[in-house]
């Protein structure tokens, strides 16, 4: 039933990666049978050419499909990346270890600090981070507010900008890519003023691959819109977005914004960063979202479930319309007016998802499921 949903996404998708693991090995050496070649020596089990093409494909060779069949065991990066693979791969069984980051090298200092205090033994075993709901609200805002000052300092270092601390902010940095959306926000400036006036700013950053065009793009119609809404609405792009950037901006804002074109996103790791240091994800439901959203407790979702009915355009502009609506009818009067409820949410996102969505976890289940 699943697999029939995914139809013509997954389709687009497979024939786009296939497009591109070809281009890549053939632009080298001129066509498919060099490429072929070149997996061969890779192989350095002199297989004939022939064989390769079973694995990897008659008329393109695709990367995917020759891991998949050189392979023993296989696994999705989230159980929407299983099943999407599943659907572009027939035929090949797929299992699903959903990806973790690391707790303590996500952790910003003022939450390490305060799990130290509370939680001994975090580190080795993020799976205690379940017993942050028992800490008290004011150290956890104490924490917050410790990371969002070192944030908005850099910010005003590096950008010249003295942004609100009392404002809500809200974060996207991540590669800058077409599929990403990170100019869906922007969709109607006007409304976005209108809701977000003097209450409202957000941080961007991140790069675009040389060659990706759409990525470029994206980050000049943020500029761009970041211009007409001046001080209404403070939107700054930090420039050379790097891991060190990554692990202030995920733990110095208020919401962590994910808006990727479903069903694309394989997994998506920043959201899962944000929840260690107790900051909730507004995003689209896909890649991990879908299994640690609990609307309203871990944070809240843009939009429905992936439908493959729904053309882009409708989805952009349906997405759009529930990220203003949730915002103002939701969360800037949370944020503003039931402090207590916001850090309940924020403890929420420490317990459920950082205990979860970590590396401790990942690699156990990589242990017990694929290695062994
Ligand atoms: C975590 C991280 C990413 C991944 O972000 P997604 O939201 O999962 O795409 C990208 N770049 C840097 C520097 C990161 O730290």
């Amino acid at each position: 039933m699943r697999a029939h949903l995914l139809d013509g996404p997954a389709r687009r998708a497979d024939a786009a990666y296939g497009a591109f693991d070809a281009s890549v090995l053939a632009r080298r050496r001129g066509d498919l049978r060099a490429a072929n070649e070149l997996v061969s020596e890779a192989l350095r089990a002199h297989t004939p050419v022939d064989t390769i093409r079973d694995f990897a494909g008659r008329d393109r060779l695709n990367m995917t499909s020759l891991a998949l069949n050189l392979s023993h065991y296989v696994n999705g990066v989230a159980r929407a990346h299983r099943d999407v693979s599943e659907h572009m791969f027939p035929g090949h069984p797929i299992g699903t270890i959903t990806n973790g980051v690391h707790s303590a090298t996500w952790t910003s200092e003022p939450f390490r600090a305060l799990f130290d205090h509370h939680l001994r033994g975090w580190r080795d075993d993020p799976a205690l981070l379940r017993q942050a709901l028992a800490i008290a609200p004011e150290p956890i805002w104490r924490a917050h507010t410790a990371a969002k000052a070192t944030l908005l300092a850099t910010v005003a270092t590096v950008s010249g900008r003295q942004l609100d601390p009392d404002a809500l902010t809200i974060g996207f940095a991540r590669r800058s890519t077409g599929y990403k959306r990170a100019d869906l926000l922007f969709r109607d400036v006007e409304r976005l003023r209108a809701l977000g006036k003097g209450k409202l700013q957000i941080l961007y950053a991140g790069k675009a691959h040389p060659h990706d065009g759409d990525g470029k793009q994206l980050i000049r119609r943020i500029v761009t819109a970041g211009r007409e809404l001046g001080a209404d609405v403070p939107v700054i792009y930090l420039p050379n977005y790097d891991v060190e950037l990554a692990k202030l901006v995920v733990a110095g804002v208020d919401v962590w914004l994910n808006t990727p074109l479903r069903p694309l996103e394989a997994s998506g790791t920043s959201g899962m960063k944000a929840a260690h240091n107790g900051v909730p994800s507004l995003s689209v439901l896909d890649g991990w979202w879908i299994e640690g959203c609990i609307e309203g407790v871990t944070g809240w979702a843009i939009g429905k479930p992936f439908d493959p009915g729904v053309d882009r355009q409708t989805a952009d502009r349906e997405d759009a319309a529930d990220l203003y609506s949730k915002l103002e009818t939701t969360i800037l009067p949370l944020y503003h007016g039931d402090r207590g409820r916001w850090i309940s949410i924020m403890q929420h996102a420490i317990a459920l998802n950082a205990s979860f969505f970590n590396t401790h976890r990942m690699v156990q289940q990589y242990v017990a499921n694929a290695y062994i």
